[in-house]
């Protein structure tokens, strides 16, 4: 009998990285990321929607006198804040400047034309997403110093609906949503945030890969059009034990969907937390051999009778982020669903003595 064929071979990963190209990105927005990317970990700001929590906001706060006749109901849509309550979004991106974090994320999440479709104010869109980065920008540009720079992430969520996946059991071919609609939402989006002056992109919370790649060829196109070139991070959400996305992929096939984007850095957030989500961080890490790593993880797993949903105090965060870093897994690092300020600033100290990912076996990031 003849022997059965070997596994590929580890040369294989190798092999199809020396294809491809290895010139350097040249930013125009956000030169400095990469260099400080290699010096230290750098930090990323926490949740937004905890924090609008702790403000009580009613009805009436939402609407503001814009849209007191608006017909739907409109509280709990947050994106809505930068026009009726733009105090209560740069305070909390003070909050977290002030905390330590090195990266602000726009209060745009759901600010795509589907996503506010479902509050009737889709054509409010571009407008949001405009007043959100300028709103970030301001904060940004008040805490940073020529040796401790500031930045701000235009964030893409990956909207309501999802192009892979079928609303409806009976129905598995059926779609609500398609990547030519969802590449005009990301680009309509995106048009707005670079306006309004972010400094780089985050596709974040991507649990259908089909939905980021619609982010990726907007901002693909935005770029080629405008002339601007703005690093962008990709970080993806495991939420279930076997370890993938929503739409089916494993963390090393989500990679290899979206490396052709050259993203500064790749990575998770949200999801059950650290602790769970702690194999597939290394896995990603030792994959995506070419590019930054960045995480930021939830406060743990929901908890509705907790006062911000989540349990992990800031230390039981801090401390699950230290170990990633003193494995060597981080280049960025923060926190999603349930993190405070205080979660931040414990972050920051504790991952604060650790080198980042990339200057041992997996060779520096040629991205940069
Ligand atoms: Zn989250």
């Amino acid at each position: 009998m003849r022997p059965s064929p070997k596994p590929a071979a580890p040369e294989h990963r190798s092999a199809a990285s020396k294809i491809n190209p290895v010139k350097p990105i040249t930013y125009t927005r956000g030169q400095a990321l990469p260099d400080l990317l290699k010096q230290r970990i750098l930090i990323i700001d926490g949740a937004m929607g905890t924090m609008i929590q702790r403000h009580k906001l009613s009805e009436a706060d939402y609407r503001g006198s814009r849209f007191a006749d608006h017909p739907r109901d409109l509280k709990g849509n947050n994106e809505l804040l930068q026009f009726t309550r733009p105090d209560v979004i740069e305070s909390i991106h003070r909050a977290y400047l002030e905390a330590g974090a090195d990266l602000i994320e726009t209060n745009t999440f759901g600010a795509t034309s589907v996503a506010q479709d479902d509050y009737g104010l889709a054509a409010y869109a571009r407008e949001m997403n405009v007043q959100a980065a300028r709103l970030a920008v301001r904060a940004a540009r008040d805490y940073s110093t020529p040796e401790r720079p500031r930045f701000v992430a235009g964030a893409l969520g990956p909207t309501p609906r999802t192009a892979s996946i079928s609303p409806d059991v009976n129905d598995p071919g059926a779609r609500n949503v398609h990547f030519d609609e969802l590449r005009a939402a990301y680009r309509e989006q995106a048009e707005g945030l670079l306006e309004g002056g972010v400094d780089l992109f985050l596709v974040e919370t991507i649990f259908d890969t089909l939905n980021a790649k619609a982010a990726i060829f907007a901002l693909d196109e935005l770029m080629q059009d405008s002339g601007e070139r703005l690093p962008v991070i990709l970080s993806g959400t495991v939420t279930d034990a076997s370890g993938r996305i929503l739409s089916g992929q494993t963390v090393g096939a989500f990679w290899h969907s979206v490396r052709h984007a050259r993203p500064l850095a790749v990575g998770l957030n949200c999801a059950l937390g650290a602790a769970l989500m702690r194999p597939y961080i290394e896995e990603l890490s030792k994959l995506a051999d070419d590019t930054f790593i960045s995480c930021y993880p939830n406060a743990g797993l929901p908890n509705p009778m907790s006062e911000t949903g989540f349990d992990e105090t800031p230390e039981v965060t801090a401390g699950l982020l230290e170990e990633f870093a003193r494995s060597g897994f981080l280049n960025v690092a923060g926190g999603c669903c349930g993190t405070t300020p205080e979660h931040i600033a414990a972050i920051a100290q504790a991952v604060s003595p650790y080198k980042p990912r990339c200057c041992g076996a997996f060779g520096l990031p040629r991205a940069a």
